[in-house]
């Protein structure tokens, strides 16, 4: 397991996750639960942001108040990770963002690196939350955290909608310092590599594509 493996409990989550699951639910609410469940599992992963104190004058009265205080940097893996974006980029409006293009292989379940990466600038400052729905095999997100550790990022942690076992043991084998949120750990990973029960191809679904 990760160092830090962090399943939700969220009660909302689950029931966002029920209907995301679900085969019959089409392409807009499939998208619109993702956006709720992206804000509702963000605050999670953003639970120990560094915060400063500020002097602020209320209507009433002066207070000592509380801002954030940390840089974000957001990276999807393409395609899946864009359905994380929006949520994300609700919760910090500031964030620099990027893009990894890593695509599962269907043939091989491999992860295929396709090129035309773009990071923000300076990784090592701030923290970076890698944004993968699907934990599978773990080749894509270990791939993925491979890319942004070479790019300078020390303070990294990795989100993710379901998760399977096979995917948090390859990442507490290959980067035990980076902590995992998900939404849902799952039971297995079938011969397809496919997680079960799962939700099918997240980025199909999100993407409303056949593929
Ligand atoms: N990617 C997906 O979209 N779904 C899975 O079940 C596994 C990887």
């Amino acid at each position: 397991m990760a160092a830090i493996l962090h399943v939700s409990t969220h009660p909302l989550i689950r029931r966002d996750l029920d209907v995301m699951r679900n085969e019959n639910t089409l392409t807009g609410e499939f998208r619109a639960r993702a956006l709720a469940v992206t804000r509702l599992l963000g605050a999670e992963v953003l639970a120990d942001a560094a915060t400063a104190s500020r002097r602020i004058f209320t209507p009433l009265e002066e207070m000592q108040s509380t801002i954030l205080w940390e840089r974000f940097n957001l990276v999807s893996v393409t395609r899946g990770g864009n359905g994380f974006l929006q949520g994300m980029m609700e919760l910090l409006p500031d964030a620099a963002v990027g893009y990894l293009n890593i695509q599962r292989d269907h043939a091989t379940a491999l992860p295929a690196e396709q090129g035309g990466h773009k990071l923000p600038n300076d990784l090592g400052r701030g923290r970076v939350i890698v944004l993968d729905p699907m934990l599978a095999t773990g080749g894509s997100a270990a791939m993925a955290l491979d890319f942004v550790k070479a790019a300078g990022a020390k303070n990294i942690t990795f989100m993710s909608l379901i998760s399977a076992p096979e995917g948090v043991a390859k990442l507490a084998a290959d980067h035990p310092d980076v902590p995992v949120f998900t939404a849902a750990l799952d039971r297995c990973l079938d011969d397809k590599k496919y997680i079960r029960p799962g939700i099918g191809d997240f980025g199909a679904r999100w993407h409303g594509t056949s593929y």
